[in-house]
């Protein structure tokens, strides 16, 4: 009969299953020995690298339209964070309007901006063009100087512009142009692993001949603009394919007719090459 009380809860006795402790998750792979560092490639497959590109690209220029120094420099300022293809739609009216660097120095600056204004950041770029031709006609008698110090003085001139000008317009090599396409392929090559474009030139330069260097250069921008692009490079249809650890797809063709390619769409964007 009930009560109406409740009855007392039982105490746990001493025969009452003790609760599991979790165990921790077994992993997929039991541990290992750590992986060693990936050995650096050695230097001659670089080399051999290099050499295809330069087998495949005899001959390769820089696309920024100019006719002398004065104008490669002021071409060079305005590709920054904008591409050779839109600089070259603004500089021939640009120098139409100021032909030498005296003229441009002494340009009103609203009207440069205007001129320039599709390559972006265009008032920075329009005081840069602006001051550095003044600096030119006042401080060089008109000419641009022949040494990366005295170029790396001028406004908005960083070292791998003056190492554009000096190689490209005088033949002068002061190092490897490394811009964003040269920096990727030289990674992807496995030359090096490092992203700061003048660790990339250090160890460019550490393995190509002086006299290469500006050819190198270009060759590798040309590369990386038209065949190792950022996005789907286009791996059957490169004259290194074999040698390169970062290939993707079998190679279409031998390595001569894989250049040839390469030539003929390089061309085919921009036909005075
Ligand atoms: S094989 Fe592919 S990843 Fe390697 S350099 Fe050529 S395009 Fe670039």
């Amino acid at each position: 009969m009930a009560t109406g009380r409740a009855a007392p809860k039982l105490a746990r006795t001493s025969n009452a299953k003790p609760k599991r402790k979790a165990q921790p998750k077994a992993t997929a792979k039991p541990p290992g020995k750590p992986k060693p560092a990936a050995k650096p490639r050695p230097k001659a497959n670089a080399r051999e690298q290099l050499a295809r590109l330069a087998q495949a690209l005899p001959e390769p220029r820089c696309e920024l339209d100019h006719a002398n120094a004065w104008q490669l420099l002021i071409a060079t300022i305005l590709s920054a964070q904008s591409t050779d293809a839109r600089v070259n739609m603004v500089t021939p009216e640009l120098f139409r309007r100021y032909p030498a660097p005296a003229a441009l120095g002494a340009a009103e600056l609203p009207e440069v901006e205007r001129l320039i204004h599709s390559t972006g950041f265009f008032r920075n770029k329009a005081k840069a063009i602006v001051a550095t031709s003044r600096a030119i006609a006042e401080r060089h008698g008109g000419e641009v100087p022949r040494s990366l110090e005295a170029l790396v003085e001028l406004q908005g001139v960083a070292r791998k512009t003056a190492n554009v000008v000096l190689g490209t317009a005088y033949r002068l090599a002061t190092g490897i142009v490394v811009d964003t396409h040269a920096g990727r392929v030289a990674r992807r090559l496995g030359i090096t692993r490092e992203d700061d474009p003048a660790k990339v030139e250090r160890d460019l330069c550490a393995i190509v001949p002086e006299a290469e260097w500006v050819d190198t250069g270009h060759r590798l921008v040309l590369h990386g603009r038209y065949v190792c692009r950022a996005q789907q490079p286009d791996c059957g249809c490169c004259p290194v394919q074999e040698l390169c650890p970062s290939a993707e797809h079998v190679a279409l063709g031998n390595v001569a007719e894989r250049g040839e390619r390469e030539r003929a769409r390089i061309a085919a964007a921009r036909p005075a090459i």
